[in-house]
């Protein structure tokens, strides 16, 4: 195969992804999502006995949560919303005269009350919060969700429409940094039993503008956020696979997350990129899933 065939390109010849004419919006193969289906069994392997409450919301979140969640103040260059038609027929009529001479026909779209979820756990805190108190010993909770951000790229591991499978946990300082310690071992254990070899190392968000330098730099000074690398697209710029955030009470504190007797709880997220762990194998181990080493497909399909 030619040297100069990106690794997208050989993803589209193959098949496994599907070109849509959007950069970071794409199809998938059936086999491009066996091996999501195979990889997402190996996370519940590990994470099963934990006993975490599963529960799965749409690709939309309650804009009203949303507006709270303070997403709009760190990260506007990414978010998505959802918008539609609200006029009456004469609206109607002048929207298709603007689509017929080609004029911009989605300034009179109006909000609605969807956005699209930016990290899976986004709905989670809210919903958690109507239930009342926490319980002493925690809450621990699975979650996937196909989540949008506004980053086209011709990265195929940087998608504007992308699953993220997530476990959250809410408790005392230490019961979730606890949890997040122990799916970073984890972590790597599942990541060498696929034959991937990774690095850990302390990572930051990109807050926008000029204050958000400061929030980034807090949040890795302080070791808030750790990202599981794998080489695939750049071997010298390996890919975030998974991400390993304590948000201390912050979350807590915004959405009323309160114990018994009024003291707010910490949480933490762990967050797998499955598209990008699917990519990684593709890209280690060939894009034939016929051809992988007799351990990888052991370790995902017995
Ligand atoms: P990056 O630094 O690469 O932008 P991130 O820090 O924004 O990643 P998180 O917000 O921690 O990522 O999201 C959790 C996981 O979701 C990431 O570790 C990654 O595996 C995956 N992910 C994030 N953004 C994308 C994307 N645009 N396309 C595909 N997967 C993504
Ligand atoms: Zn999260
Ligand atoms: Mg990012």
């Amino acid at each position: 195969m030619d040297m100069q065939t990106s690794f997208l390109d050989r993803l589209f010849e193959s098949g496994l992804l599907i070109d849509t004419g959007v950069d970071g919006l794409y199809g998938r193969s059936g086999q491009f999502e066996d091996v999501i289906s195979a990889f997402e069994r190996l996370i519940d392997k590990f994470g099963g006995a934990d006993g975490a409450e599963a529960i799965r919301f749409p690709p939309g979140m309650n804009r009203a949560f949303f507006e709270k969640s303070g997403y709009m103040k760190s990260f506007p260059q990414l978010a998505g919303t959802v918008h539609s038609f609200c006029g009456n027929e004469l609206d109607h009529m002048s929207l298709l005269k603007c689509m017929e001479v080609g004029e911009d026909w989605t300034k009179d779209q109006e909000a609605t009350d969807i956005v699209l979820t930016p990290a899976a756990c986004y709905p989670l805190y809210p919903t958690v919060a109507k239930r009342g108190h926490l319980p002493e010993s925690g809450a621990l909770f699975d979650l996937q969700s196909y989540c949008f951000r506004h980053e086209p790229s011709k990265d195929p591991t940087r998608q504007q429409l992308f699953r993220m499978r997530e476990y959250v946990c809410m408790g005392t300082d230490k019961h979730v940094t606890d949890f997040r310690q122990s799916w970073m071992d984890r972590g790597i254990e599942m990541m060498k039993a696929v034959g991937l070899e990774v690095t850990i190392d302390v990572a930051n968000d990109p807050f926008f503008g000029r204050a958000g330098k400061m929030l980034a730099n807090n949040q890795r000074d302080q070791n808030l956020k750790f990202e599981l690398l794998i080489p695939i697209t750049s071997p010298a710029n390996p890919t975030a696979c998974m991400s390993f955030n304590y948000h201390q009470d912050a979350f807590g504190a915004k959405w009323g997350l309160n114990f018994e007797d009024g003291s707010v709880a910490h949480t933490a997220c762990v967050g797998f990129g499955l598209e990008r762990i699917a990519l990684a194998l593709f890209h280690h181990h060939g894009l034939d899933t016929k051809e992988w080493p007799e351990s990888v497909r052991r370790a995902l399909w017995g």
